[in-house]
């Protein structure tokens, strides 16, 4: 038999309740705080990424689905979201909206990754990314939405770590003397930090090589670096944040996997297995890098499948399964006409309401009803027609009551009211 690719999966019915469930709090959410939803293709030219999130991290460098098409283009399956949407923005003349613009998404990434608890080859990104703002209040904002999500998600064992990793006017000074601290034992490190240390010495401070690891120990901190205005704005955020009575800790290791960052980066962590559960921060030179007009912006994402766990372990007693209100049993070929047309009546007023459709006998479509949990079982006959009255048996009391068929609004409001 064919099984599914290493790194994907299938999502069943019962699950896909929950993901609905998530998808319908974090779209309230979102569109409480003003964002519209963006859908962007899968696929795009693979320079976005190689420009957009940059040449020298893993995404780019090793875990990148890319092909050449028939057509000989340079092909990648997006691996993140952020340079899609930029680029969606620059193409579409987004800038000369009323600025902030504010976009939320989700949609599936692919990465070519070590497939391990967390980590997927396929999975999904709920994200947002917002245009045009400067102020660290842009910052404040988006961090309070996360911190908003949590909460209506009922997620408690989160943390929220900040960090501030400059400009490119500061990083310049911090680069030299991070430079400077891995020099010497440049030898120690991975091959791909190596390859890192020209490139943007930065990334290896984000790599997950215990050796390298314990190498950066002592490195120095961007925080030391700050250049007057990346300092103003991250006690802004700071100072901001404390009022707004959101919790959170400065982690000068934050350096976040994606070139593209600038000043604020944060990530929210769960605090039972210590995964990444949305992480984000501003980048306000990706959309002029990118080819459009300087413009400053902030967003994140968070991984699905992650938030989905979090979220079951927060939320042990949720129920998700929708049991059928009716099930409406015919015996003879007339009825099963008279069934189907009444069962499509209740469909229509939003009553979920199903008959037989395999042709069984009556004996056996009790059963199959009583198996899918029937709130309600409804039998209809040649008699029962000719009567316009029926028996309604309510599967939890096992009371029967007598209902008149043609008056479908009296038999909705007693299904309802049960
Ligand atoms: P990490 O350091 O964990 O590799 P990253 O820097 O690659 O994370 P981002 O690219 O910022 O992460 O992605 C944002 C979020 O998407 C992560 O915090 C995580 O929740 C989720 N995510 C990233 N990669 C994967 C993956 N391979 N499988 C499942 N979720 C993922
Ligand atoms: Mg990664």
């Amino acid at each position: 038999m064919i099984q599914k690719l290493k790194g994907t999966r299938d999502i069943l019915p019962e699950e896909v309740k929950l993901w609905q469930y998530i998808e319908n709090i974090s779209k309230n959410v979102f569109e409480n705080y003003g964002y519209d939803e963006i859908r962007v293709p899968v696929i795009e030219a693979l320079e976005l990424f190689q420009r957009g999130v940059g040449e020298a991290t893993d995404v780019v460098q090793k875990e990148m689905y890319n092909f050449e098409d028939k057509g000989g283009r340079k092909i990648a399956l997006r691996p993140e979201g952020t340079a899609g949407v930029v680029r969606a923005y620059i193409e579409n003349g987004m800038s000369s909206s009323l600025s902030p613009v504010k976009l939320w998404y989700h949609m599936p990434m692919y990465r070519y990754e070590n497939v391990q608890k967390g980590r997927q080859r396929e999975f999904n990104q709920l994200g947002v990314e917002l245009f045009g703002a400067e102020s660290y209040l842009a910052d404040t904002e988006v961090i309070e939405m996360c911190d908003m999500l949590f909460k209506k998600l009922n997620i408690n064992d989160i943390e929220l770590n900040i960090n501030s990793i400059g400009c490119p006017t500061c990083r310049k000074e911090y680069l030299e003397a991070l430079k400077e601290y891995i020099r010497p034992n440049l030898e120690k490190y991975c091959t791909t930090c190596k390859t890192r240390f020209e490139k943007n010495p930065m990334r290896i401070l984000d790599c997950k090589e215990e050796n390298c690891k314990k190498l950066n120990k002592n490195a120095p901190k961007i925080l030391d670096y700050l250049c007057e205005e990346c300092k103003n704005h991250f006690e802004n955020v700071k100072n901001r944040l404390d009022k707004l009575e959101i919790k959170y800790k400065v982690d000068s290791n934050i350096v976040r996997g994606l070139d593209y960052y600038t000043k604020t980066v944060f990530e929210f962590i769960s605090k039972i297995d210590g995964l990444t559960v949305l992480a984000g921060g501003r980048y306000d030179g990706l959309v002029e890098e990118l080819g459009g007009m300087h413009t400053p912006a902030i967003g994140f994402a968070s991984g699905m499948e992650r938030l989905i766990e979090v979220f079951k372990l927060n939320n042990k007693e949720l129920d998700f399964s929708k049991s059928l209100d009716i099930f409406v049993a015919s015996i003879g070929d007339e009825a099963d006409i008279y069934c189907a047309k009444l069962v499509k009546k209740l469909r229509e007023k939003g009553i979920i309401a199903e008959k037989d459709i395999m042709e069984r006998s009556i004996k056996a479509q009790f059963k199959y009803a009583d198996k899918k949990n029937a709130k309600f079982v409804l039998t209809i006959g040649d008699e029962e027609i000719n009567n316009n009255e029926a028996k309604l048996k309510c599967m939890n009391s096992g009371k029967e009551l007598e209902i008149k068929l043609d008056d479908i609004n009296e038999l909705i409001k007693t299904l309802k009211n049960q």
